[in-house]
């Protein structure tokens, strides 16, 4: 089997890259900023783990990153199952709480408005497929399960929340749309495992809250992705 992660930021993806020794595969998306990280797990499973790079010494995140990144995984790589593992913006009414990991049972972007007809509407909105095989594994890992909503934007401005509320969206985050849309076009099944940096209702400064939750929000994605490998390598 073989299972490529597309990870945001090095910092979401660090514990992981240590715990699982992947070794950098220097330049194998050259001339893109990606970067390619590779461990053989045992006779049957390759691990692959692409960050989306860095431009200017910062972290590409966003969804055009996450888009060039997902179709150059696929068209190099082959995966069986592409992972979007990252962090998110939570809601402490659905009962979030920071560091708290979920796996998308859902993916939608909350920030296109297009009006027009339906068609747009729901071309804008995506709504694309996650892997068939999430709610089991939830339910085997004793994870829970939540709607992602992706934009372009850590802050989330009134009509943000108005488009998450209607549609239900749980965990707000940057790319996890992008890479499902990849992911829809090439026929690639997509797992997403959020974790929670922030809550969307609370009264503290985003950023601020994100950066203080980073690195413990990445430890427990760490922690349940190394569970969710072990589950699918067997
Ligand atoms: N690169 C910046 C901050 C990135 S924050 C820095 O560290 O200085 C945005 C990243 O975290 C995105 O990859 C996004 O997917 C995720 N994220 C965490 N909380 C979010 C929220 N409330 N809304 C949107 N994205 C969020």
């Amino acid at each position: 089997m073989i299972i490529a992660y597309i990870v945001a930021m090095q910092a979401e993806a660090q514990p992981f890259i240590d715990n699982f020794g992947v070794q950098e595969v220097p330049g194998f998306f050259s001339p893109l900023p990606c970067r390619l990280y590779h461990a053989r797990m045992g006779s049957a499973t390759d691990l692959y783990v692409v960050l989306n790079g860095k431009v200017h010494g910062s972290d590409l995140i966003g969804c055009e990153s996450a888009s060039v990144a997902t179709q150059a995984a696929i068209q190099k790589l082959h995966p069986d199952l592409v992972i979007n593992s990252g962090t998110c913006g939570a809601f402490s009414s659905n009962g979030a709480d920071i560091a708290k990991v979920y796996l998308g049972n859902a993916v939608m972007f909350h920030d296109r408005r297009v009006p027009g007809d339906d068609e747009w509407g729901t071309q804008a909105l995506g709504n694309y497929p996650v892997w068939d095989g999430t709610k089991a594994l939830a339910e085997k890992l004793n994870l829970p399960m939540g709607k992602v909503t992706t934009g372009s934007s850590l802050d989330m401005q009134p009509c943000d929340l108005q488009m998450i509320k209607e549609n239900n969206g749980e965990l707000k985050d940057m790319e996890g749309a992008a890479v499902a849309f990849v992911c829809s076009l090439y026929n690639v099944p997509v797992l997403l495992v959020k974790s929670v940096t922030d809550l969307c209702d609370n009264s503290a400064e985003t950023y601020d809250e994100f950066k203080r939750n980073l690195a413990m929000a990445s430890e427990e994605l760490c922690k349940v992705n190394i569970r969710i490998v072990e589950e699918l390598k067997g």
